[in-house]
């Protein structure tokens, strides 16, 4: 992951804002399903202990602005209460004066939920105010809010680019799962997709489909497919005005050597309703009055069949209406093969609300790999796409390159090492002439060597000596690529004033290559080869964009908060060496 997490923050006695995703079900005033509350536990844990002031702030479904009694967060605080064992009190506002009263009395290792984001219209407008205010609570940003990471909204992006901006545990793990899809997915790599509507999925199958083996279509979405192949589907759900897309799409599995698999029988039913009248059908000439409502047999044998021996999948969409249990036999016939093939040691990722209800539904959910937190946000990652809320927090620094120069001899001349690397202009060289001068004259060349062959980012910040200081108080790092050593590893340490010439100074000098096995072709049985034309010759780029202005936030976010030093933006992990632009 390059970005750089709260493990890298020093958060001891420091007020940390933490975005999670709250946004669960409710019904009766209790949550009904606590997976993201849970999946968040980790990163509150390890702040709380390392002796952070917690204020976790969501949203809750959508007020679109206003309060909403049954989408407050009180039932969330109190099953977070129990989760946790201790007391998560909830504020009746996101804002106002108890809110900042209650932030005031707050002690290291206290923890504070603030009321749902979205009773204010300014979270979702990325209200640069609204933003400075949240940010005024706090001296540090987590972002662990992964389901809402594709959201520009203010406690999200606005705040991020005022305080000093760490992912959470939660972000970090979905940002590695979903990366290791796109860069280096063991083959054979499938896709499955379903689900109701195609017009939502149509981008990240483009993106897939230059990456996968094998795509699996069923649900919904797969009757647009077979109208494409000029099937009759009677009174199914379709989306005929995203025919030629799926046409398009068919064409290019076909070029790209992708093995496309739909289905070849199908449940029909008279209406999409439980105690409905239903039978087999196969998947060409459906009745002009029956829907499509799941996999026939034949069906769930070829998909099963042709995912047997996958070594990665991504599954988003349930293959069938599975909801009413007699329209779920697809969906769970191929929810338990992804089990046993991840039992197996495939690593088997799933996203999407419903998707995860009905494996959750099934008590298979601990045996996949990875389920995630967010859907939309998963699949804009996987359609190569970069989310604004995960760009916007701090980069790691890149690792700098091994210097080439062998060791000086004893007997040879010793030249400084930060001379000799200096010609490379890497980071290496940056650190070394960083690190060297902080030694001040004692062992120069010893020192630098040190740093070169070591990246500073490698090194928890916390077991420096120097990090046990306030980082808010350590003065910026001067002058450009000079103070890169000591930036790297302490992001809350520079000043407002420093900004503009720390970001320069942070450019990554080496871009990183997003390279793929090339190798890998070779161990894909000859019917799903796939030549990917996206994998080759695929460049990094840093973003080159200047330095946002955030004049309305700064004034409120410079009294009492560090700006956050390593500001440079390069994509984020997966989509770096892709073209496509952001929404
Ligand atoms: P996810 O939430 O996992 O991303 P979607 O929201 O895209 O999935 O789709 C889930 C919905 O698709 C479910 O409510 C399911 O009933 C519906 N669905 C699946 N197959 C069909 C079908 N053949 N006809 C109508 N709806 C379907
Ligand atoms: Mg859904």
């Amino acid at each position: 992951m390059d970005k750089l997490t709260i493990r890298d923050a020093d958060v001891a006695g420091k007020r940390v804002f933490v975005r999670v995703d709250f946004n669960v079900p409710l019904a009766d005033g209790r949550v009904t399903d606590d997976s993201r509350i849970r999946a968040a536990i980790p990163t509150i844990l390890t702040l709380v202990q390392a002796g952070a002031k917690v204020i976790l702030a969501s949203h809750l479904g959508r007020p679109n602005g206003k309060v909403s009694d049954s989408l407050r967060l009180r039932p969330v605080g109190q099953r977070l209460t129990e989760l946790l064992r201790r007391n998560v009190p909830v504020t009746g506002d996101a804002l106002g004066l108890g809110t900042e009263d209650a932030l005031k009395r707050m002690r290291p290792g206290e923890i504070l939920l603030l009321e749902n984001l979205r009773f204010h219209a300014e979270e979702e407008a990325n209200d640069p105010a609204f933003a400075a205010t949240l940010a005024s609570y706090a001296d540090i940003f987590v972002n662990d809010a992964f389901g809402s990471a594709h959201r520009a909204h203010a406690s999200t992006v606005g705040i991020a680019k005022i305080l000093p901006a760490y992912a959470g545990l939660l972000m970090e793990r979905e940002l590695t799962m979903l990366s290791k899809l796109l860069e280096a997915p063991e083959r054979p790599f499938a896709a499955i997709l379903g689900g109701a509507k195609v017009s939502d999925k149509l981008k990240v199958i483009d993106h897939l489909i230059t990456k996968v083996d094998l795509l699996v279509l069923g649900g919904g979405m797969a009757n647009t497919f077979l109208l494409a192949q000029g099937k009759a589907i009677g009174k199914s759900l379709a989306e005929p005005d995203r025919v030629q897309d799926a046409q398009r799409i068919l064409a290019k599995a076909e070029r790209n050597k992708v093995r496309v698999v739909l289905p070849v029988d199908v449940i029909v039913a008279k209406e999409v309703t439980r105690g409905t009248e239903y039978k087999t059908l196969q998947a060409e000439k459906i009745p002009a009055s029956w829907h499509i409502v799941d996999l026939g047999k034949a069906s769930q044998d070829l998909m099963v069949d042709a995912l047997s021996n996958v070594k990665t999948v991504f599954w988003n969409g349930p293959l069938g209406v599975f909801e009413i249990p007699s329209f779920a036999h697809g969906t769970n016939a191929v929810a338990r093969l992804l089990a046993d093939r991840a039992e197996h040691g495939a690593t088997v990722v799933i996203g999407g609300g419903d998707s995860v209800a009905s494996i959750t539904q099934q008590g298979l959910a601990d045996k996949m790999t990875h389920i995630s937190t967010g859907g939309g946000a998963s699949l804009e990652f996987l359609e190569g796409r970069d989310l604004p809320g995960v760009s916007v927090l701090l980069d790691r620094p890149k690792e700098p390159k091994p210097a080439r120069a062998p060791k000086p001899k004893a007997a040879t001349p010793v030249k400084p090492a930060a001379a000799k690397a200096r010609p490379a202009q890497t980071a290496a060289a940056a650190a070394a002439k960083a690190t060297a001068k902080a030694a001040a004259t004692k062992t120069p060349a010893k020192h630098a060597v040190k740093a070169a062959t070591k990246p500073a980012a490698t090194k928890p910040a916390a077991t420096k000596p120097a990090a046990t200081k306030p980082a808010a108080t350590k003065p910026a790092p001067k002058g450009g690529a000079k103070g890169l050593a000591k930036a790297s590893t302490k992001p809350a340490a520079a000043k407002a004033s420093a900004k503009p010439a720390a970001k320069a100074a942070r450019k990554p000098a080496v871009a990183k290559a997003a390279a793929k096995p090339a190798a890998k072709a070779g161990t894909k049985p000859a019917a799903t080869v796939v030549t990917k034309p996206g994998s080759t010759g695929r460049t990094a780029k840093a973003d080159g964009k200047p330095p946002t202005k955030q004049a309305a936030t700064k004034q409120a976010a410079t009294k009492r908060t560090p700006t956050k030093p390593t500001a440079t933006k390069t994509k984020a992990a997966g989509s770096r060496a892709r073209t496509e632009k952001r929404s």
